[in-house]
């Protein structure tokens, strides 16, 4: 057989995507298979075309928006459970990045940028100390009632809550820690592959 765009050359390859028979000038390889040079130009025209979609446009407003609903949502769900369970559920720090990094994209419209990246990280810290927050505040019992001397349960809670944060241990600040990468790589932007592999 020939190659398609080489009819006088030999066509050792076959395009993995079209099955058209292609010579070694033509074959290149993507993700180890052989492709033909049209395939891959429709891949990358395809690529391209997402990128510009996900990249243009963004809305920075809906964005925070989107991050602040899933990390207010999300802190309030977290506590509750924890307050149920009796327990801090450090977890709920990782879960939470989460669905903050997937709020901010959607919320820009389904947008990718290093700035929504920032809006996530920054969102998602603020999101996890509301979480720990919530969580003290609404644990019967905890200190800071009886020791603030504040009548009101917030403001008490306020003013204990750095005593309690520093009682927070490695594992509630790796997960913490994890969460906001995890909130960071979400937005990310995805480039274009262009070169043969
Ligand atoms: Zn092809
Ligand atoms: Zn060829």
């Amino acid at each position: 057989m020939n190659c398609v765009n080489h009819p006088d050359q030999d066509a050792p390859f076959q395009c993995y995507r079209c099955q058209n028979p292609i010579c070694v000038e033509c074959e290149t390889k993507l993700n180890g298979r052989s492709i033909c040079p049209q395939c891959r130009r429709r891949i990358r025209e395809r690529l391209a075309a997402v990128y510009e979609a996900e990249t243009r446009r963004i809305s920075y407003s809906g964005g925070l928006a989107g991050g602040l609903l899933a990390a207010a949502a999300a802190a309030f769900a977290w506590s509750q459970l924890a307050v149920l369970t009796g327990h801090r559920l450090c977890v709920g720090a990782l879960l939470l990045g989460a669905l903050v990094g997937y709020g901010v994209m959607m919320g820009a419209g389904r947008k990718r940028s290093p700035s929504l990246q920032q809006i996530a990280f920054v969102l998602t810290f603020f999101g996890v100390i509301l979480g720990y927050f919530l969580i003290f505040l609404r644990t019967p019992g905890s200190p800071h009632l009886s020791l603030s001397g504040h009548r009101s349960a917030v403001l008490g809670a306020l003013y204990a809550f750095p005593v309690h944060l520093s009682s927070l241990g490695l594992l509630d600040w790796l997960l913490l820690m994890l969460g906001i990468a995890c909130s960071y790589y979400i937005p990310r932007v995805r480039t274009v592959p262009d070169e043969p592999r």
